[in-house]
């Protein structure tokens, strides 16, 4: 992967798609997330990186709700997160997430796992959300799996199902959590690949992986977390070149 790879994507917009400001979140007495302020444009390719439990995935959990905050803000395309459950839904609807284990349903086919939150949640005809679903397996190349089960796809093949899962539903964001980590090193660059062909069609992507070439060929911005702050953000090339702060100079020691 070079920086060419990104060379025909879409510039970044100065339109705001996340806005968190002054975030802490507690886990019971333990303060995971410690006054985070970030924004997020349209367009955006951000990869965040730091040391396990530094609080990437808590962060991006948070972005969807999955997990609640306890103080300051986080706007998603307009919408505060609050225990508003409209809002909730309607954030949720708007951004996709990818987990490190697939998390597809075992019992439903490659096709029916696509097509069932655009039928139940968006009411979309089933053969609308059929067509949609063959669309998008077609743009993760593996069209040819629809009628099997998740269990005999490989994880890469299974990866790009839930991504094309999440597509689906047609979100302006998309949060992936360490996407590749639970794969086999044959099967990181498809996942990779088509990962990268999102960006290239100017998905905003909020992306925890430790996949350097990845960050250095995608991102347009690289976050760097430790004990639950953001510590350092900047271009990937002043990231990896430069780094300021002695805790990301450490963390790229240990994994370059
Ligand atoms: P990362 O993704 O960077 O590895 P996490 O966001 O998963 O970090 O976790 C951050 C910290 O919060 C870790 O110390 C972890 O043990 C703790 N933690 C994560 N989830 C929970 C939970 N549901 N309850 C209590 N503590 C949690
Ligand atoms: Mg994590």
């Amino acid at each position: 992967m070079t920086d060419a790879a990104l060379a025909s994507a879409p510039p970044v917009s100065d339109e705001v798609a996340v806005q968190i400001t002054g975030m802490n979140k507690w886990y019971g007495q333990f303060h995971v997330l410690r006054d985070i302020n970030l924004t997020v444009t349209r367009g955006e390719r951000i990869v965040i990186c730091g040391p396990s439990g530094s609080g990437k995935s808590t962060l991006i959990r948070c972005i969807n709700r999955l997990e609640e905050h306890q103080s300051g803000h986080i706007v998603v395309d307009g919408t505060e997160l609050t225990s508003n459950l409209r809002n909730i839904d309607k954030v949720r609807s708007e951004v996709g997430m990818v987990f490190q284990h697939f998390n597809l349903f075992p019992h439903l086919t490659v096709l029916e796992n696509c097509t069932l939150a655009p039928m139940w949640v968006r009411k979309i005809p089933k053969r609308e959300a059929e067509a949609t679903a063959m669309e998008f397996l077609e743009k993760v190349r593996i069209p040819e799996q629809a009628g099997k089960y998740p269990g005999q796809l490989s994880g890469g093949q299974q990866q790009r199902v839930a991504i094309a899962r999440s597509l689906c539903m047609r979100p302006k964001i998309m949060l992936f959590d360490e996407p590749t980590s639970a794969l086999d090193p044959e099967m990181i660059k498809e996942v990779l690949d088509t990962m990268i062909e999102l960006a290239r069609e100017g998905m905003t992507m909020l992306c925890v992986t430790h996949e350097m070439g990845f960050a250095q060929a995608v991102a347009n911005r690289v976050i760097f977390m430790d004990q639950g702050q953001i510590v350092e953000q900047n271009t990937p090339r002043e990231f990896f070149n430069n780094p300021r702060s002695d805790r990301t100079k450490l963390f790229l020691s240990q994994i370059l």
